[in-house]
């Protein structure tokens, strides 16, 4: 199963992917975790994608195709893989269909969750503050200011990414605003069509 979930920051993206992950047994391929410990471990990359990051733009596509064509080959992912948070552009979207093909994989859904944008903010500050409580590190770009940012990437850069599924006739549109059992449950409902 190779899957691809799209939608706006605090859509619930992560949370989908990782249960989804867990359910068929394939790695969850996270652009944001995996740019986050880059810059935890203050690599290359990692030093290049730290500003962008926290002021809530997008890094660029070179590196994070970089980084999910090197994912993408290592042995977990050959019999499938859930993507979050990429493809963020079309360009990247473009890039994933030629590494795809290059490798003679086809995706089995792409599956969009569609939700209110005034229920994002709160979302996100209610994260900041259940992983506060829990002594753990708040996200930098979990802050208001940068969430503004990140959702104006998202209308303008990501939006666009829909569409282009859209247009190919493959995109599965699902109600993030549910619960997060029904969430997955509908899902599970796209995918089996
Ligand atoms: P969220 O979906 O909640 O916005 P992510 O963890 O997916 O958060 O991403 C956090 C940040 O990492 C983004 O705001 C962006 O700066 C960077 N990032 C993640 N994935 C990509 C991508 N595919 N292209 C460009 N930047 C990305």
């Amino acid at each position: 199963m190779k899957l691809i979930l799209l939608g706006p920051p605090g859509a619930g993206k992560g949370t989908q992917a990782s249960r989804l992950a867990e359910k068929h047994g394939i790695p969850q391929l996270s652009t944001g975790d995996m740019l986050r410990a880059a810059v935890r471990a203050g690599t290359p990359v990692g030093l290049q994608a730290k500003a962008v990051m926290e002021a809530g733009g997008l890094v660029s596509d070179q590196i994070v195709v970089g980084i999910i064509a090197d994912r993408m080959s290592e042995p977990d992912a050959a019999k499938g893989f859930i993507l979050d948070g990429f493809p963020r552009t079309v360009a990247q979207a473009q890039s994933l269909d030629e590494m795809l093909a290059g490798k003679g994989m086809k995706l089995h859904g792409i599956v969009e969750l569609k939700v209110d944008e005034n229920a994002l903010l709160a979302r996100i500050e209610k994260r900041a503050a259940e992983t506060l409580a829990a002594g753990e590190v708040v996200r930098a770009d979990d802050n208001p200011e940068a969430f503004k940012k990140r959702l104006d990437a998202y209308r303008e850069q990501t939006a666009p990414v829909s569409a282009y599924y859209a247009s190919k006739g493959t995109l599965r549109q699902v109600d993030g605003m549910a619960s997060i059992d029904d969430v997955s449950k509908a899902i599970d409902q796209v995918l089996a069509r």
